[in-house]
């Protein structure tokens, strides 16, 4: 199970109680995954393709508490949606229109069919309740949530223009500043900072996910401060091999021009503890001399070879007078 899918499997468990809620959810829901079909005549149907069976359910449950419609449930495998199996909820002609009068989408005149309106529900988002409840569909419906180990994404894919502005609103209803994006033609809302995306999922009332968010982001964080320590260690560690390199040169040249033999008997000393001991630090080589010495008395000694060694090649390469 992905975020995403365990996120939604949460959302499909969130008490809807008030009736204003519970449209304003069915709402966005039906502006994601519903379609309107007319069947001639004047009969309209209302269908809702849906990945998920918890989703179905929900669906189902809503139209059936707060309109009292039994929508009709079966299930399509289709070539469209990559051969998967989706469900589809239908609302028939005989109980469409209760639910398209709710909506605002048809009137409703005595003894004659119903006439369409407007083809979007009229949500109102006027109060708190309800903005949640619709972005809780709108989740539902066409949100993606990215696996927050990796990155954060929260994304409404949302075709319909009125759905755009919709989410908008009630997004800056929460001061959640949302971007605009348009991949192949179709149109998303997202989101990227973790805070921001889990202010969307605590008001739809998804607070599994947020403690999930909140944990793995803590997780990230101690992660991102571990691996700038280690790769501090390992530039130090890389610095002191390139200059245990530089000092066994410069030993192994002091050797080659006899000179090493008329070296200082200190100097003689470390440059034995070196060859013997490439990888060891500056402090850790100061401890193997008898008796030992600090890491700056090393440190000294070092310079000074390297130094050596370097006059030497100098007065190698000077020409001969
Ligand atoms: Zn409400």
């Amino acid at each position: 199970m992905s975020f995403s899918s365990d996120t939604k499997e949460e959302l499909c468990r969130v008490a809807s109680e008030k009736p204003c809620c519970r449209l304003s959810e069915l709402g966005a829901l039906y502006m994601t995954l519903g379609a309107l079909s007319l069947l001639g005549r004047g009969q309209l149907s209302v269908q809702f393709t849906v990945e998920s069976p918890a989703i179905a359910r929900r669906i189902f449950v809503l139209l059936q508490k707060e309109i009292g419609i039994i929508a009709q449930l079966h299930y399509v495998s289709h070539a469209r949606f990559g051969g998967r199996r989706k469900c589809v909820l239908t609302v028939g002609p005989h109980q469409a229109p209760a639910l398209l009068m709710r909506f605002g989408m048809v009137d409703a005149l005595p003894d004659a069919p119903p006439s369409l309106r407007a083809t979007a529900p009229r949500v109102r988002l006027t109060r708190d309740c309800c903005r949640r409840a619709f972005l809780r569909g709108a989740l539902l419906g066409c949100g993606t949530l990215s696996n927050p180990e990796t990155s954060y994404h929260l994304e409404f894919t949302a075709r319909d223009e009125a759905l755009r502005l919709n989410i908008a609103k009630c997004l800056q209803s929460l001061d959640v500043p949302v971007k605009q994006t348009v991949r192949r033609g179709v149109a998303s809302l997202y989101v990227k900072q973790s805070d921001q995306i889990a202010t969307i999922l605590t008001a739809a009332g998804a607070h599994m996910a947020v403690t999930t968010l909140e944990s793995m982001r803590v997780r990230r964080q101690v992660l991102g401060t571990v691996n700038r320590a280690m790769n501090c260690d390992n530039a130090n560690l890389q610095k002191q091999m390139d200059a245990s390199e530089k000092q066994l040169e410069s030993i192994a040249a002091l050797i080659q021009s006899d000179r090493f033999a008329t070296l200082p008997p200190a100097l003689q000393a470390i440059a034995r503890a070196r060859t013997q001991y490439p990888d060891l630090s500056l402090e850790e080589l100061g401890a193997t001399l008898s008796p030992p010495i600090g890491k700056s008395g090393v440190n000294h000694r070092m310079r000074r070879l390297v130094q050596l060694a370097g006059e030497d090649l100098g007065g190698q390469d000077a020409p001969q007078t």
